[in-house]
Formats: C-alpha cells, sequence, structure tokens
C-alpha cells in the first residue's frame, strides 16, 4: 500500500474511495485528490493502473477506437506532447500513456494496489460506506466512485475437463505477465468476438497452426491502421476546444463524421461506392455510423451494408466453404469491429476454422480439445469468451445499501441505475459508466460523467449534505426512456454483450442509453441545473 487511510476521529478515513485505476478510476482520483482537494484514494485489484490495458496483454490487442479520442482532453499539455505512433494504438503504447498519466498527476502514492474490494455496506446512523478489502482491511468513506470497467469481468463458460489439459490455457483478458512463446505452437483460440479477431490476426503469421474455434461469425471491417490523418492532428493542435466540441456534440464520441443520409436513398450502385470508400479508408465505427444513417435502426438498410461486407468476405476467402461459414446472418447491430488481416488469414495454410455450431465442442482433454468430429492437440488454448459486461463486477462486491437493500437482489433480473452515474436505495454511491450510460466511446465519457459526480459532491459538501441519492422515480423514468430507444434499434434483436446475450443466465435486458451523447448530455445538466432535482439531499 503507498499510503493507509488515517484514521480521523469521528471523520471517515475519506471524504472519496474510488474502486478501480482504468481511465476512469485515475481520473476520478486527479479530480477528487488534485481539483478537488478531498481526502480521497484509489483501489485496484492490479499491480498497477491501466485497468483494461493492464490485464489484456493478449498479441494484437489495440484499440478500435481511434487515439485522437481514445485519450483523455482534460490535461492541454499531454494532448500537445504525447505521441501517439498509430490511429488504433497497440496495448503497450496506452498502458504507458496511462502510466504516463498517473506519474505526472503523481496518482500511484494514493492507490492501493492488488487490493480487492470485496463488500461496501452503507451504514446509516452515521451515513458513511464501510468497505471491506480482500486483505482483511476496512475502513469508511463519505463517498465511493465505482470505477470498475464495462468490459473486465471475465466470462469464462464451463468447459468439460478444462482442469485437465497439460498446455497452457489462458483467458485473453488475464494474460500472464510473461510473454508466451507462440513461434510454430498448435493453438486454438475460442470465441471470435473484438478480442477473438485481434488475436487471430495476429498469430497467424506466427503459429505453427491455429485453430478459430468460431460460435458465432461477425461482420470485421479492415481497420487500415496508421498514423493518425493528419488533418485530424493539425485541428487537434490548433483548436483542441473546436476539435473536442465536435466530438462531444456527436452521438457517439467516436470521432466520425456520422452520417444523416439514409442507406436507400441512394441507388445500389452508388451506394456501393459509399461502402466501398469506406471499406479503404477502415475504421468499424466509421463504416457503421460514417456511411448511412440508419444501418442499426432499418433493417432494409442494414441488409445493404450486410450484403456488403459478406461480399467481401467471399471475395477474400478463397475457400468458399469456409468463406460461408464466415459470413454472418444476423443484422450488423453489435459494437462494430475492426481488424486488418483477419479474413486474409484463413487463406494460409496454418489456420483452420472450426465451426462450432456444425462441429461442437465436447471437451479439454490432457492434450487439446475433442470436439464432435475430431481430436484436436494443442500446446496453448486461448479462452476469447469476453465479458460479462455492464454489471459484472459491480455484482461481484458484496453491497448493501438502505435499509438492508442487497445490490445483487436490486439487479437480479438486470440492472437498474439512473443514466450510468447512480443507483437508487444506495446513497452516496457513484458509477462511471455504469448502466445506462450512453453508447459511446469511453475515455472522454469517463470524464464527462466524473465531471459531473464531482460537481454533485461539491455541491454536497458545500451545502453539509451528508447524503445524496437518485429517487426510483426517476432511475424507473430513465429506464423506461433507454428501453423505448432501444427497441426502435436493431441492437435490441441482436444477441451481443449489449443486451446480456453472451453469458449463459444473464438476465437479457437493453442497458444502454441508444440517444446519443449530446441528447444525454443536455438532460444531465439539466439535472444539475435543476439543483439535482431527481435527487433526494439530505
Ligand atoms: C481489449 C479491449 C479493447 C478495448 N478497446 C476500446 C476502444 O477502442 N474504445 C473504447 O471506447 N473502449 C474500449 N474498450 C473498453 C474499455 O474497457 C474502456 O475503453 C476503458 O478502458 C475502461 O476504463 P475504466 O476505467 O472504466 O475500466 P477498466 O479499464 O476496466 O478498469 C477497471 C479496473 O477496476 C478494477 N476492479 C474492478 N472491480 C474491482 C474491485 N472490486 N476491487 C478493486 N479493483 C476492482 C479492475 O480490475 C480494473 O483494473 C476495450 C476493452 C477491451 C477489453
Amino acid at each position: 500500500m503507498q499510503q493507509s487511510a488515517s484514521h480521523r476521529g469521528n471523520s471517515p478515513d475519506l471524504d472519496v474511495a474510488i474502486i478501480g485505476a482504468g481511465f476512469a478510476g485515475l481520473y476520478a482520483l486527479h479530480k477528487m485528490r488534485n481539483e478537488l482537494g478531498l481526502l480521497a484514494e484509489g483501489f485496484d485489484d492490479a499491480a498497477g493502473v491501466g485497468g483494461t490495458w493492464y490485464w489484456n496483454r493478449y498479441p494484437g490487442c489495440r484499440t478500435d477506437t481511434q487515439a485522437s479520442v481514445y485519450s483523455y482532453s482534460f490535461d492541454r499539455e499531454m494532448i500537445d506532447t504525447w505521441q501517439w505512433s498509430e490511429r488504433y494504438p497497440p496495448q503497450p503504447e496506452v498502458l504507458a500513456y496511462l502510466n504516463a498519466v498517473a506519474d505526472k498527476h503523481d496518482l500511484k502514492r494514493s492507490i492501493h494496489f492488488e487490493t480487492r474490494i470485496e463488500k461496501l455496506t452503507w451504514d446509516e446512523a452515521s451515513s458513511l460506506w464501510r468497505l471491506s478489502t480482500n486483505r482483511g482491511e476496512s475502513l469508511s468513506a463519505r463517498f465511493v466512485i465505482e470505477a470498475v470497467g464495462l468490459l473486465s469481468s471475465t466470462n469464462i463458460p464451463d468447459f468439460p475437463g478444462a482442469d485437465r489439459f497439460g498446455g497452457a490455457l489462458v483467458h485473453a483478458a488475464r494474460w500472464p505477465q510473461d510473454p508466451i512463446d507462440f513461434e510454430n505452437k498448435r493453438i486454438a483460440v475460442i470465441g471470435t468476438g473484438s478480442t477473438g479477431i485481434q488475436l487471430v490476426s495476429a498469430l497467424a503469421p506466427k503459429a505453427g497452426h491455429l485453430f478459430v474455434c468460431q460460435r458465432t461469425p461477425q461482420y470485421v471491417v479492415p481497420a487500415r491502421n496508421g498514423p493518425i490523418p493528419e488533418k485530424i492532428r493539425q485541428w487537434m493542435s490548433t483548436s483542441y476546444d473546436s476539435f473536442h466540441k465536435w466530438v462531444m456534440d456527436s452521438a457517439t464520441v467516436f470521432g466520425v463524421d456520422e452520417s444523416q443520409t439514409p442507406a436507400m436513398s441512394l441507388v445500389e450502385d452508388d451506394r456501393n461506392l459509399v461502402y466501398e470508400r469506406a471499406w479503404d479508408e477502415g475504421g468499424g465505427f466509421a463504416f457503421m455510423l460514417g456511411t448511412f444513417g440508419d444501418l442499426t435502426v432499418s433493417a432494409e438498410a442494414n441488409k445493404t451494408a450486410t450484403d456488403f461486407i459478406r461480399s467481401k468476405i467471399m471475395e477474400t476467402v478463397d475457400d468458399s466453404q469456409v468463406a460461408r461459414k464466415l459470413c454472418p446472418t444476423d443484422y450488423y447491430a453489435k459494437r462494430p469491429l475492426c481488424a486488418d488481416g483477419y479474413y486474409e488469414a484463413f487463406n494460409q495454410p496454418n489456420v483452420t476454422l472450426v465451426d462450432l455450431n456444425e462441429d461442437p465442442l465436447i471437451e479439454m482433454t490432457p492434450t487439446g480439445l475433442r470436439t464432435a468430429n475430431c481430436e484436436i492437440a494443442l500446446d496453448v488454448i486461448i479462452l476469447a469468451t469476453g465479458f460479462d459486461a455492464f454489471t459484472g463486477n459491480y455484482l461481484k462486491i458484496e453491497t448493501v445499501g438502505r435499509n438492508g437493500e442487497r445490490l445483487q437482489d436490486k439487479w437480479a433480473d438486470g440492472p437498474r441505475a439512473f443514466m450510468g452515474v447512480a443507483t437508487a436505495g444506495f446513497p452516496n454511491l457513484f458509477t462511471v459508466f455504469g448502466p445506462f450510460s450512453p453508447f459511446t466511446s469511453q475515455p472522454l465519457v469517463d470524464e464527462y460523467q466524473v465531471d459531473w459526480i464531482a460537481g454533485l459532491i461539491r455541491h454536497a459538501m458545500a451545502q453539509g449534505l451528508n447524503e445524496v441519492e437518485v429517487e426510483r422515480a426517476a432511475e424507473d423514468g430513465w429506464i423506461e426512456t433507454c428501453e423505448t430507444i432501444a427497441e426502435q434499434t436493431l441492437f435490441a434483436v441482436t444477441n451481443s454483450w449489449i443486451n446480456g446475450a453472451n453469458v449463459p443466465g444473464k438476465a437479457r435486458r437493453t442497458m444502454i442509453y441508444m440517444g446519443g451523447m449530446a441528447s444525454y448530455a443536455g438532460i444531465i445538466e439539466e439535472v444539475a441545473r435543476g439543483g439535482y432535482l431527481s435527487f433526494r439531499l439530505a
């Protein structure tokens, strides 16, 4: 531990306890400690800062959001001086960036690493949270900010025989610190989401043999990675404020020129020219959001995009049977994927697609995998099986709120929360990018929400308030708004982690606000301007 919370008589040990030291937690600590001057400390079960970028060290791991928006806005000096080598930077570079931010703002001394918060209990009498750690420590805090990550709690399906496999078995998001030697090894990647496709592109050139175990084929657009476009670089260096405003005024904060044009307003040839241009320029979000404005709301428009991507898959992959298996049939309405060289990898003799729908996985054996039709000998099995998104890490903390209400019970049929930042019955507890946040790129919205939470904490302290708690009616209303909007989109009817469909037994629910960042900001700012009207202040 860098610094222990000192016991301060009748005062809480901390003004603010921050759980998580990724993009959100680091900024929250900077805001609370360095800007608001509060006694704030962070906790993370990792041995260093970085969150996502600390845990995910697998080959090929990189952002799918452009670095120009995948970095903080609060430190202008760093915007001018930090040189991103690529527009989709690799994991070591993002981790180095977060370490540099933490060092520059002297954050590490206030973070308890390798410390897991296991329990949070609301103490009615003192209006404080009691925190318990895996190290047997307990402490109190007036406010708790949970920055525990949207895609952080690993989803590991129950594979029979997993304990018998004699080779290396790793989950991509719990990657060992020491590198694994892949040269000429027989490797299986289980899962073809964003992580799986990055792994396949990176490992295909070096594996002895790579088996790609696919349950759900994906629409993958080339990334065309390279330097940040000069136009964006110039804009950021000459007028960062206007660049930032352009990004935050968009619906999704992905730094993409979001199209308003309906796909069916063009004839087929012209429409395909638009897709062709986007395919050549690269980027998943640019393809989904920058081509036409209605791909995720109109089934007819969506089909024009899926037809185009399927035609590219058929054109790229030499073996037409393999190509057909790689072609998805559902809507293009998940978080869009991008990678360079993914489909091309299947033309290599050392890459085999294992279609788990045709040939289900039966078990892991001491020497590899057994499917219904074959035995595969392996040195390494990589689980790219994704995350228990949105709720996973919150529910791992036993959280007992007002009147003994448990978060685990409250969220048993899916999360209930207000605008991604608070949940009724749990006073003085805030979440960053929690359930029902807007569907956006994360770091700039993490900053935005932390600033908003800081405003409420500042207000509470200035007014001498001990408790702030969102009202249940406001929470119900917000969830209804999110559901109504989501139902108008194809995301609602497409299986993905966005609605919980990737985790067996998880309640399938809308967990996100699809109304766009600009509209979200308008609503949450109105809440603040009205004196935090949706909150009970005591
Ligand atoms: C491989 C990968 C690539 C991604 N690429 C992008 C991208 O390009 N664009 C984008 O917008 N998003 C991307 N994401 C989402 C990414 O998670 C966010 O962009 C961002 O890094 C989240 O930051 P965070 O601080 O909210 O959470 P995280 O980075 O997940 O950090 C949360 C931290 O809290 C810790 N923690 C959780 N519970 C506890 C507890 N009880 N006690 C102590 N510590 C705890 C976790 O261990 C973790 O270290 C990606 C995710 C992954 C997995």
